[in-house]
């Protein structure tokens, strides 16, 4: 079958059209994501530069007219290259667009105005493309966290598959020297490049859309996990990991501890530096937290000023090091507030499956006790469940 190059390029312009106007709308309700826009327009760009096939063209205008495509489908590749900075959120970078741009601009003036040479021009420009274009694969195809490294890689392919395809456009343009050429030859390469460069470009508009969804999904799962003061999980989703964190202890017969946390007097901060100074206090303890468990531990905010580690693979007396360790890096941090020095402590109870059982609640009261037990005991401690069970039993 042989597509006729012009019947395409009408139907891209259209299909290019409404895509930009689904990126626009799509763009219009998040705000706080940046670069749909430009994705947007690159998409109008693009749907312009095809419509311009359906412009007559004379020998008098066909040189003018290709210095205007070629402005469209740079600036088009330059604002999908700057649209990924800004969604990745990096810094702006305009040396390398503004450079590709004018290369393209420079060379199709030069190459179809001036010293008309359309294999020099297909050949330059083609190397320009396969930079910009390879440029943006890179930044896509990238380590990024699920599901947002889906759509990352199906657009980076998609980039890198034009780039390719731009590559072997140049190779066979290199290699057909002699042979007659035109933009619209039967040339079966020249269609082929064409068609695959096409269905990818547009692969990249759902793309776009498909990274933009998956941002608002994190963002939106981030919210309903977590708790917006200190960024730590929140009692739901502990309850939740807690549940399968106790069903996965349970198959592998390996213990689970839950780390019970409270701020000591910490209604005594609030009443005398003010609820700001509270809430900063809760913020540096998560913090703390965060930095002294490993990678499989869970931490949340149980409640006020409560918080709550679920500790896999880990007996109590193994995690009495950790609590250890976190209650006395909490205790050194010292708060500055109107040239106060504030300090403040923590108690700690702790309760492992091996002592309290793998009932969810019951391991939670467990710890809850031990940390009773902290605070009865003079607060600023760490004590354990099963050295409450052993001082019950007489000897
Ligand atoms: P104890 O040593 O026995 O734990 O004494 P405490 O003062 O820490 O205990 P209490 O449970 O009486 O006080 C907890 C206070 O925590 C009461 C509440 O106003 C405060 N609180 C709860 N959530 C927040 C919050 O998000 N920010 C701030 N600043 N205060 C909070
Ligand atoms: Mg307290
Ligand atoms: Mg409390």
């Amino acid at each position: 079958m042989h597509l006729d190059s012009r019947t395409i390029m009408v139907m891209i312009a259209v299909l290019a059209l409404m895509l930009s106007g689904l990126l626009a709308l799509a763009g219009l309700h998040a705000r706080n994501v940046r670069g749909i826009g430009l994705w947007a327009l690159a998409s109008l760009f693009i749907s312009m530069s095809m419509s311009l096939a359906i412009l007559p063209i004379t020998p008098l205008t066909a040189g003018w007219w290709l210095v205007l495509a070629s402005v469209l489908i740079s600036s088009s590749a330059v604002l999908q290259y700057l649209g990924i900075r800004a969604f990745m959120e990096k810094e702006p970078d305009w040396r390398f667009p503004l450079l590709v741009v004018s290369i393209v601009i420079a060379q199709t003036v030069w190459f179809s105005v001036i010293d008309p040479n359309i294999r020099f021009r297909v050949i330059a420009n083609s190397l320009a493309f396969v930079a910009i274009n390879a440029a943006c694969a890179r930044m896509l195809l990238v380590p990024a966290a699920q599901p947002l490294r889906t759509a990352y890689w199906l657009t980076g392919a998609s980039f890198a598959i034009i780039s390719l395809m731009l590559a072997v456009r140049v190779l066979v343009m290199a290699l057909s020297i002699g042979q007659h050429y035109t933009l619209y030859s039967a040339l079966p390469v020249n269609d082929m490049t064409f068609f695959i460069i096409i269905v990818a470009e547009l692969c990249l508009s759902f793309g776009f859309v498909l990274m933009l969804n998956y941002r608002l999904a994190g963002e939106l799962q981030h919210l309903a996990e977590r708790d917006a003061l200190t960024g730590a999980f929140n009692r739901r989703s502990l309850e939740g990991e807690a549940e399968r964190m106790l069903a996965r202890a349970a198959r592998t017969m390996d213990p689970l501890t839950v780390m019970m946390i409270d701020v000591d007097h910490f209604k005594a901060i609030n009443d005398t530096y003010g609820h700001a100074v509270g809430d900063e206090v809760l913020k540096r303890l998560a913090s703390i937290a965060q930095k002294t468990i490993r990678g499989g531990d869970y931490f949340a905010r149980y409640g006020g000023e409560e918080f709550c580690i679920l500790l896999p693979s880990v007996t109590e007396d193994q995690a009495e090091g950790l609590a250890e360790r976190l209650r006395s890096r909490y205790a050194e941090m010292i708060l500055e507030h109107d040239g106060a020095k504030i300090r403040s402590t923590i108690s700690i109870g702790i309760a492992d499956s091996s002592h309290a059982g793998s009932d969810f609640s019951v391991l939670f009261k467990a710890a809850d006790k031990a940390l009773y037990r902290a605070k009865e005991e003079g607060r600023n401690r760490v004590a354990a469940y099963s050295g409450m069970l052993e001082a019950a039993v007489p000897a």
